[in-house]
């Protein structure tokens, strides 16, 4: 099978809802991919954030292994295991006190606001639903969690969008203060708002809201979906913002690859969904549990710090192109962004697939690089000439 013939009977019966970049990816190695056609790609994307620890981990492969052949499935009615010990490992390793599991960013995220509202409506009654989120976030593509994300883009053609949002802009307190009338609940952010640009918040910002829910009772919801399991080199950028969220979303990186999501909650938020309230089917699925288990198994507070320091190399290695299409790089660990200028982001991503490549845009103006936290200096190294062939063209 080629590229080619593999592209054709895709789009012969698979619905044509993505921009597409006409390659078609095989197999993988550590950071390294190869398309059908035997051409190789480093990958500065991890699929969207989510091959976290790279292709064909030998641990990773074990575990799952030996979790297919014990147990694949059981449903939420029984107890299983492998939950159990992830459960254990989050918990610990962030001081927040339980977990609910989930399948997916944008059901995870479903999950925060529903916490929110029942916090709200067990404690106060009704009319205080509102939740406040940020210009530029992105939390997800169900009705709820578009109508949840602060781009107008998003909010288009799936009329009605569920109401109980509000909007204010990043980075601007007495916006968040103003939007945050008396029918709310909580506020939403992302530290580092993920597909909006790769948009750091200011800690002092993001300090100031904790401050603010606290103050009025809102909970300090934080979406974690991108930049949680290690990707800004502490296992959840909360870690590095000193503040106590309430509740944490995640989901992307955190089984490697496996479809896996949840919130983490605080002792305060631990019983505000009781039974019935709830549910999904998959969630905390033996398999998902036992990849992630695998995968925080490898991203050690040592491996973490590498993330830190293969960020900074790359932001360095970047700046030092002096390349004329770039106008700037930010973001935290292996989350970055590189602002362009003269060149569209998605005519620049083609060129480096071509090139061999994977990178991600973000905005309307980023280049984005989310590659695998276990990408060794070797690949960085490779992806950075090729990046460098193409900027200076
Ligand atoms: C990707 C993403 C989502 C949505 O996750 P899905 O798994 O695609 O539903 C939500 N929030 C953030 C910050 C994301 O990056």
């Amino acid at each position: 099978m080629t590229n080619q013939d593999l592209i054709q009977s895709h789009s012969k019966y698979i619905m044509d809802t993505y921009a597409r970049f006409p390659v078609a990816i095989s197999h993988g190695k550590g950071a390294t991919l190869y398309d059908f056609d035997g051409k190789a790609y480093i990958d500065f994307a991890s699929g969207i954030g989510v091959n976290s620890i790279g292709y064909g981990n030998e641990a990773w492969v074990q575990a799952i292994t030996e979790q297919a052949m014990k147990l694949g499935h059981i449903s939420n009615l029984y107890y299983s295991a492998p939950a159990v010990r992830l459960a254990e490992t989050l918990c610990t390793r962030t001081g927040m006190d339980k977990v609910f599991f989930a399948n997916s960013g944008a059901e995870s995220n479903e999950g925060l606001i529903k916490l929110a509202r029942k916090y709200s409506h067990d404690k106060y009654g009704p009319d205080r639903g509102t939740v406040v989120t940020l210009m530029q976030s992105f939390h997800g593509r169900t009705i709820t969690t578009l109508a949840a994300t602060g781009q107008d883009v998003f909010h288009n053609h799936f009329f009605p969008f569920t109401p109980g949002f509000r909007h204010a802009l990043a980075g601007e307190l007495d916006s968040v203060k103003a939007a945050c009338e008396s029918d709310t609940c909580a506020v939403l952010i992302e530290l580092i708002q993920g597909e909006g640009g790769v948009l750091p918040l200011e800690k002092s910002f993001v300090q100031e809201i904790a401050a603010l829910c606290k103050e009025r009772d809102l909970l300090l919801l934080i979406d974690e979906v991108q930049t949680g399991i290690g990707r800004t080199g502490t296992l959840f950028a909360f870690q590095q913002y000193d503040i106590a969220p309430d509740a944490v979303s995640f989901a992307k990186g955190i089984a490697g690859g496996l479809p896996l999501g949840g919130f983490l909650v605080n002792e305060k938020c631990g019983g505000v969904l009781g039974p019935g309230t709830h549910a999904t089917t998959f969630g905390g699925n033996p398999m998902g549990a036992a990849a992630a288990a695998a995968v925080l198994d490898i991203l050690t507070d040592e491996v973490l710090a590498e993330v830190v320091e293969k960020g900074r190399y790359i932001q360095g290695k970047i700046l030092e192109m002096d390349s004329p299409y770039v106008a700037g790089v930010r973001g935290a660990g292996l989350m970055l962004g590189v602002t362009l200028r003269e060149i569209g982001h998605r005519a620049l991503a083609e060129k480096l697939n071509d090139g061999g490549l994977l990178a991600l845009t973000a905005g309307s103006d980023t280049l984005r690089f989310l590659p695998p936290l276990t990408i060794t200096c070797e690949e960085i190294d490779a992806g950075l000439a090729i990046l460098q062939s193409v900027l200076q063209k």
